[in-house]
C-alpha cells in the first residue's frame, strides 16, 4: 500500500479502537470516517488483492453475509463487517481491522453499491431482493432497481449471483439490450430465495405492464421479462447445487427464509471455488446474527429475539416465528423512520388465534392497525410486564431496529 493508505489505515484502527474503548459501540463507522479522511482512496488501497464478495439487498443482507463468510472461510481467512456497518466507512473500518486477508465477504446498504462496487472490484456480488424500506427515508424501488443496473453495466466482468424469484433483482441484473454484439453479457447465476413480499414488484420495471405470478413463476405479460431457471434452489430442509446435487442444510438460524439465505452464501462461495459439500457444515456456526435470533431464558420463558423493520421483513418474520404467544414492539425513533404508516401495508392476519402483546412507543399506531385488521392483542408497557403475562415456554418477541435495541438491553440488564 502506498504510504498514505499505510498511516491512514493504521489511525483508522486506532480511532475504533479508542472509540470502542470507550463503550461508543464497535468504533467502525469513525474509525472509517476518519481513515477516508486521511486517504480518500483508502478503501481501494485495502481491497486491493483481497478476492472480494459484495452482499446486498433490502433484506437479509447481514445473515447471508455471515454465511457466506463462513463458507468462504472453507479457503482461509475473511475479513467482513460483521456488525451491519454496511457503508464505506464500515467496509474500510473492517478492512482495516481485519489486516492482510485473501477474501472479504462485505455487507452494502443498497443505495451504496454502486460506490462500493467501484471502491473495491470485487470478484461477485450478491443480490437478494428489492422492497419498500424506511418510508422518509429509501429510494423508490424502481429507482434502486435502476441504480444497480447502472452500476452493474459499468462493471461487466463482476460474476453477479441473483434471486431469480424478484423480478426488481432479475432487471437489475439483466443488462439492457445491446447493439454492441461484442459485449458481453454479464455472467449471473440465479438462485431461488423465494419473495413473500410481492407488493413492490406487480409492475414490470421494463415496459410498465403487470407481472403475473403462478406458483413460484412470474412473468410479464407485455415483454419477455421472466423468472429465469435458478441454479440453486432450497428443497426440504437442504440446497440443490447447480449439478442436481442435494445437500441438507443443518441451521442453528429458524425458517425457510434463512434457508434460502444457506443457499445464496453456498452460491456465493461456489463462485470462488468452494464445494457445497465442504462449505454447509460450517454454515451451522452461526447462532445469532448481532443479537437477531438470539434465545435468552428468563423466568422459565424461552425468549427469541426476531428483526423486523419493513413490510417484507415481517412477513419473512411471521414465517421465522412459532406458534406461540409473541410479543410486537413498535418504536418510531430517527433509525426506525419516522413514518409508520407502513403499519397498514402488513397483514398481521397469520398471528390470529395465538396470544399476542404489544408494546413500543408506538404501541398504539400498531393497535389500531391490528383493530382493523381483526386481530386480538394485549397492551403491555414494559417488557417485564409482557413476561408476566405469558406462560412458561416459548416467547416469539418481533421488534422494529430500537425497539429491538431497547428489548436486547433490558435482557441484558436482567442477565
Ligand atoms: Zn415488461
Amino acid at each position: 500500500m502506498p504510504l498514505r493508505a499505510k498511516v491512514a489505515s493504521s489511525v483508522s484502527r486506532t480511532a475504533a479502537a479508542l472509540s470502542r474503548a470507550a463503550g461508543r459501540g464497535d468504533g467502525s463507522v469513525i474509525g472509517g470516517w476518519i481513515g477516508l479522511k486521511i486517504d480518500p482512496d483508502l478503501l481501494a488501497h485495502l481491497a486491493a488483492g483481497r478476492a472480494i464478495a459484495l452482499v446486498s439487498g433490502t433484506n437479509g443482507k447481514t445473515t447471508t453475509t455471515r454465511l457466506a463468510a463462513a463458507a468462504v472461510g472453507v479457503l482461509g481467512r475473511v475479513a467482513t463487517n460483521s456488525f451491519g456497518a454496511n457503508m464505506p466507512t464500515g467496509h474500510t473500518s473492517a478492512l482495516a481491522k481485519a489486516g492482510s486477508t485473501p477474501y472479504a465477504v462485505l455487507e452494502v446498504d443498497e443505495h451504496y453499491l454502486a460506490q462500493v462496487l467501484e471502491a473495491t472490484e470485487p470478484h461477485v456480488v450478491a443480490l437478494l431482493n428489492l422492497s419498500r424500506d424506511q418510508l422518509d427515508r429509501a429510494k423508490e424501488v424502481a429507482m434502486m432497481a435502476q441504480l444497480w443496473r447502472a452500476a452493474l453495466v459499468r462493471h461487466p466482468d463482476v460474476r453477479v449471483v441473483a434471486n431469480a424469484d424478484d423480478p426488481m433483482v432479475v432487471w437489475a441484473a439483466s443488462p439492457p439490450p445491446s447493439h454492441d454484439h461484442r459485449a458481453n453479457p454479464p455472467h449471473v447465476t440465479w438462485f431461488s430465495a423465494g419473495q413473500r413480499w410481492h407488493d413492490d414488484s406487480w409492475v414490470c420495471p421494463e415496459c410498465g405492464s403487470t407481472i403475473q405470478r403462478s406458483g413460484e413463476q412470474w412473468w410479464c405479460t407485455g415483454c419477455p421479462l421472466r423468472r429465469p431457471q435458478p441454479q440453486w434452489t432450497v428443497e426440504d430442509d437442504g440446497v440443490l447445487d447447480p449439478t442436481g446435487a442435494w445437500h441438507k442444510v443443518a441451521l442453528q438460524l429458524p425458517g425457510k427464509v434463512n434457508l434460502g439465505n444457506a443457499a445464496t452464501a453456498l452460491a456465493v462461495a461456489a463462485e470462488f471455488g468452494v464445494r457445497p459439500v465442504d462449505a454447509v457444515s460450517r454454515l451451522a456456526s452461526v447462532t445469532s446474527v448481532a443479537g437477531r435470533y438470539a434465545q435468552v431464558e428468563k423466568e422459565g420463558r424461552l425468549i427469541r429475539l426476531l428483526l423486523a423493520k419493513n413490510p417484507a421483513s415481517w412477513l419473512e418474520a411471521f414465517d421465522m416465528a412459532d406458534q406461540a404467544p409473541t410479543l410486537l414492539s413498535i418504536n418510531a425513533r430517527d433509525p426506525d423512520g419516522l413514518d409508520t404508516s407502513w403499519l397498514f401495508d402488513v397483514d398481521f392476519a397469520p398471528l390470529r388465534g395465538r396470544q399476542l402483546l404489544i408494546t413500543g412507543d408506538r404501541a398504539y399506531d400498531l393497535a389500531v392497525r391490528l383493530d382493523v385488521n381483526e386481530v386480538a392483542f394485549q397492551h403491555v408497557r414494559t417488557f417485564a410486564e409482557a413476561i408476566r403475562a405469558v406462560p412458561p415456554g416459548r416467547l416469539e418477541v418481533i421488534a422494529n431496529y430500537t425497539a429491538f435495541q431497547d428489548i436486547r438491553a433490558e435482557l441484558d440488564r436482567v442477565n
